[in-house]
């Protein structure tokens, strides 16, 4: 019996090492990497620019504590409010964390005026993370029920109906906060309507609520911009990411502006290593490689390479309900089972994931050549082929 906690299934592959685009197993075989550890690894594996900076750290200092000034985690601070126009940052160590913070900062923003209860708007097929307060903002009952019950204080609404939003505001007068991805990964990647998010925002500052953006997947130039709202046109009062912002080492950060960057005092949050001297070391080489490389603008042609690549494979073209996503957030819908699609592709050499059931979901790195997408999305477009065929031919 294994030592581990089963809470994941993994596949039979363990890797050593990696380098760019590519992961090797202990054969030495060399695997495309469609996947990103999830899009973390957006500047590819052992980007040189991280390990130097970490190692550097690792030689110079590597803890004290938030009781202390910790000189990276300022000098991230100002990379982050200046590239986003946020106003400051709270660090800690994942996305869900990111989200707790931003939970807590909406809910003392409601008391500070006099809403005792305060209530945050929340997303079908949103996923904030599984920490209890993320969770029952997450729009999964599949991964809710056996934890219940569930934190109070979330109303739930569908994605891009803003109908359903004004309702809300109509009867619920303890709305504080609406929290979504701008583009849902987990939930089948989908990016919500421009229309409707600028809408929002319009609507959040006719209610004095805060727009709550998760961009703990789209962010750090996944999506053609630093982060995701750049590229959409609309601006939140809090912005929560995490996963490709240490490319690897775990970092996450709550930033906010304007009246949300005036709630949380001391002793309201904390964290012992959030925002350590690792991390931030990591995430100033990423967002300095990011932003000195302009590398968010690799995002769109490595998507249209990996998708010229799909479709010029792909034999059944109509297995494709939709394709969607914004940037190197690619979800592929298909109208069968995806069931064998994640092995099929592995034994091929290729990293790719299933999200939603039904939806392949690609995240390549940004640093991917043109040349690798291409081959990703046909490789990709051959097992869907495969897998299809046995669909087609089981009783
Ligand atoms: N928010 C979004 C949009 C995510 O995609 C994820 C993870 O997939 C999380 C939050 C949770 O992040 P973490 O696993 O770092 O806690």
């Amino acid at each position: 019996m294994s030592s581990l906690m089963p809470t994941y299934r993994p596949l039979p592959v363990a890797f050593q090492r990696g380098e760019g685009a590519y992961l090797y197993d202990s054969q030495n075989r060399r695997y495309l990497d469609g996947v990103s550890g999830i899009a973390v690894t957006n500047l590819g594996h052992t980007h040189p620019a991280v390990t130097e900076a970490v190692c550097e750290q690792m030689h110079t200092l590597t803890h004290t504590s938030n009781l202390y000034r910790i000189a990276p985690q300022e000098m991230l601070g100002t990379l982050l409010t200046s590239a986003t126009g946020m106003e400051q940052v709270f660090f800690c160590n994942s996305g869900a964390e990111g989200n707790e913070a931003a939970i807590k900062l909406a809910r003392r923003y409601g008391h500070e005026r006099g809403i005792d209860i305060p209530h945050i708007i929340v997303l079908d097929a949103a996923f904030h993370g599984r920490t209890m307060g993320a969770l029952a903002a997450t729009g999964n009952q599949k991964i809710q029920q056996a934890f219940e019950p569930m934190l109070t204080g979330f109303v739930r609404a569908p994605q891009d109906d803003l109908a359903a939003i004004y309702a809300i505001a109509e009867r619920n007068p303890n709305v504080v906060a609406v929290l979504l991805e701008p583009i849902q990964g987990e939930g089948g990647v989908r990016q919500l309507d421009t229309d409707y998010l600028m809408q929002l925002r319009a609507l959040c500052d006719q209610n004095g609520w805060l727009l709550m953006f998760d961009e703990v997947q789209s962010g750090n130039g996944r999506c053609g911009a630093l982060y995701a709202f750049q590229r959409l046109g609309v601006t939140p009062d809090v912005l929560v990411t995490a996963k490709g912002l240490g490319n690897g080492i775990p970092i996450g950060a709550c930033m906010a502006r304007g009246a949300a960057a005036k709630v949380l005092g001391p002793g309201d949050h904390g964290t012992t290593y959030g925002g350590n001297f690792i991390a931030c070391s990591a995430a100033i080489a990423v967002i300095n490689t990011l932003a000195n490389e302009r590398l968010w603008t690799r995002a769109d042609p490595i998507r249209e390479a990996t998708l010229a690549g799909f479709d010029a494979t792909l034999k059944y073209p109509d297995v494709v309900t939709e394709i969607r996503g914004l940037g190197l957030m690619i979800g592929i819908e298909l109208s069968i089972p995806c069931d064998g699609i994640v092995a099929t592709a592995l034994e091929a050499g290729l990293l790719v994931n299933v999200t939603a059931g039904n939806t392949v979901r690609l995240l390549p790195p940004l640093i991917m050549s043109l040349a690798d997408a291409r081959i990703l999305g046909s490789g990709v477009a051959e097992v869907v082929n495969t897998v299809y065929s046995n669909f087609e031919a089981s009783p």
